[in-house]
């Protein structure tokens, strides 16, 4: 009976080692999965604006550039195909050094009532062009210091309020709020009155590449990868992101962060 002990326990580790070679083959099928989509998804974003500028520079080349008025328009829609080929690949190369966590961050703590007033001034023109307000939602008297990584809690910052803008109403407005929320941290919310998101999508919203109009979305000029770069920087840094929304009555992105104790 020993021996049969010996044997049970010995075909169960075998079993056990096999289950998890199995397993380990699985998440590489899985990953090896995901890095062929991640490769088609990227050549499927830019064979778009690719093929934009060339139509517009081939029109140009077959006489269009003649007439001066004409040639103008289409050289301007040319480099605007070139500047969302810049911003996707600028926005994949950020995805790639977060996923490799080949971006160490710089913590330090800095006042976020500052940082959003910043945010705010250089999304003036962007929110001008659909006429959106942006705001705190009450005046603050006082610094609310942070820990994080300045530069990188400003592109969430961005990125949420350039959505914000983007899918909010015309004439609408961005509404900015910041909590003292328990456990020592800060809660900060991005709002808007837009759209809204329906509810079965809120999950995927965070994956790479994932929209919920396309042809919206890139009409926007959205590479379909900011809300991936805002949830990689808020985990990098332990933190949470959170979103809620209502069709037709708006949006609510927050993410949490490290309020700077006082001693
Ligand atoms: P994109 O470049 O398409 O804006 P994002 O990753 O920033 O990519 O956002 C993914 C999708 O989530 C968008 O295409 C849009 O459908 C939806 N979305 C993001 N923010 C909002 C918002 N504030 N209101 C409504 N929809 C939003």
């Amino acid at each position: 009976t020993a021996v049969s002990a010996d044997l049970d326990m010995l075909s169960l580790e075998v079993q056990k080692f096999a289950e998890n070679k199995q397993q380990q083959i699985q998440n590489l099928n899985l990953r090896e999965g995901y890095r062929r989509e991640f490769l088609g998804n990227i050549s499927h974003e830019l064979k778009t604006p690719l093929f934009t500028v060339q139509g517009y520079l081939l029109t140009l080349e077959d006489g269009a550039m003649n007439d001066k008025r004409i040639g103008k328009k289409y050289l301007k829609r040319a480099n605007k195909g070139v500047d969302r080929l810049i911003s996707i690949v600028k926005d994949l190369d950020l995805i790639s050094k977060l996923e490799s966590n080949d971006l160490n961050l710089n913590k330090q703590t800095f006042n976020i009532v500052e940082l959003v007033q910043e945010v705010f001034d250089l999304l003036e023109i962007e929110a001008k062009k659909r006429n959106v307000t942006l705001l705190l939602d009450k005046h603050y008297e006082y610094p609310i210091k942070v820990i994080g990584d300045v530069e990188r809690i400003e592109q969430v910052l961005t990125n949420l309020i350039v959505n914000s803008i983007k899918y909010g109403k015309i004439n609408g407005a961005t509404i900015v709020s910041l909590e003292i929320a328990e456990n020592n941290k800060v809660l900060v919310k991005v709002k808007d009155n837009g759209e809204g998101i329906k509810e079965e999508h809120l999950d995927r919203l965070f994956e790479r590449f994932y929209r919920v109009d396309q042809s919206r979305s890139r009409d926007q000029g959205g590479s379909g990868l900011g809300l991936s770069i805002v949830k990689h920087i808020i985990e990098a840094h332990n933190e949470q992101i959170f979103v809620k929304s209502k069709i037709e009555r708006g949006s609510e992105f927050s993410f949490t962060l490290e309020k700077f104790k006082q001693v």
